[in-house]
């Protein structure tokens, strides 16, 4: 099914929806993805106070194609991520009309977290990352950067994808540039990561520990938010490096977290197995939602 063959919500309708959700799931963490979220900016004005409340870290990802308002930096639990697809040629070219010059005046009064796909062509020139980094560090609405590189499906081919030998070099790059650039949030583990995906969505932490639910707020992606076939060998997913860089962390000897990741996992899969054996339904009953004080 395409994503326009669903039917989507709109104003209180799609707010009561999505709580009931998250009041069902519990999610230590909500990502609102797009399209674009601030489509329905007025909808994100009533949710936002609601999963505040709630103690949910929320994060929205947009292209900043409209201003993101200053108040929102008092959700401590909240994180504006822009999406850019490299330096301001590339980036205009794609994105119009969510430009450089418009990310820059939408933005003045935030405080943002900026995501970049690297991609094959990205790759291929040198330098490339550094004069991205060196841009966007000196942007005081700037907490951080993210890079994840172009996660392709299985058989895909064309030149976002990246070779082995540019998956190697990007490595190596990210590597030195997190000394020279603070702003580029991405750990020594996490990094090293790349060069050694999860073998499978069975393999991934991120994939287990997530649900994705498409804007019918009822059909669930799987295995993973890139839906399809994604093609682990080839994974660059910053949010997917990083568990993966938490579940080799050691614990004790040889023991390491993904260790008794795995095992819980499994655990919890037997008693869900148990549990609906002997209840009628499989999925837990939809909750009304709660409206919280802020
Ligand atoms: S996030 Fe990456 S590694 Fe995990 S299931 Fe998806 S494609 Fe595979």
């Amino acid at each position: 099914m395409a994503l326009r063959q669903l039917s989507d919500y709109k104003g209180s309708e799609l707010v009561t929806k999505i709580l009931a959700i998250v009041d069902r799931e519990q999610p230590l963490h909500v990502s609102l993805v797009g399209g674009d979220p601030m489509v329905r900016y007025r909808e994100l004005e009533e949710l936002l106070p609601q999963l505040d409340a709630r103690g949910v870290h929320t994060q929205i990802v947009t292209s900043a194609f409209r201003v993101i308002p200053p108040s929102w930096k008092e959700y401590k639990r909240l994180n504006i991520v822009v999406s850019i697809d490299g330096l301001q040629p590339e980036h205009d070219e794609r994105r119009k009309p969510a430009t450089y010059e418009r990310i820059l005046k939408n933005t003045a009064d935030a405080k943002i977290t900026i995501h970049s796909t690297i991609t094959g062509n990205i790759a291929s020139r040198p330098g490339y990352l550094e004069e991205f980094l060196r841009f966007w560090s000196a942007r005081p609405q700037i907490n951080k950067v993210w890079f994840s590189l172009f996660t392709p499906q299985v058989g895909a081919e064309g030149p976002e994808i990246l070779s082995s030998e540019q998956r190697v070099f990007v490595a190596q790059e990210l590597l030195r540039l997190r000394t020279l650039y603070p702003i580029l949030d991405m750990a020594e583990g996490l990094i090293k990561e790349i060069l050694s995906p999860p073998e499978s969505p069975a393999d991934c932490i991120f994939a287990l520990t997530t649900g994705t639910i498409s804007a019918d707020l009822q059909t669930r992606i799987t295995p993973c938010q890139f839906g399809g076939e994604p093609d682990c060998s080839q994974c660059g997913c910053i949010a997917s490096m990083g568990l993966a860089a938490v579940g080799h962390h050691r614990v004790l000897g040889p023991l390491t977290a993904g260790h008794l990741f795995h095992a819980s996992a499994k655990v919890g899969r037997s008693m869900k197995r148990v549990r609906s054996k002997f209840s009628k339904t499989s999925e837990p009953e939809s909750q009304p939602f709660r409206i919280l004080p802020n």
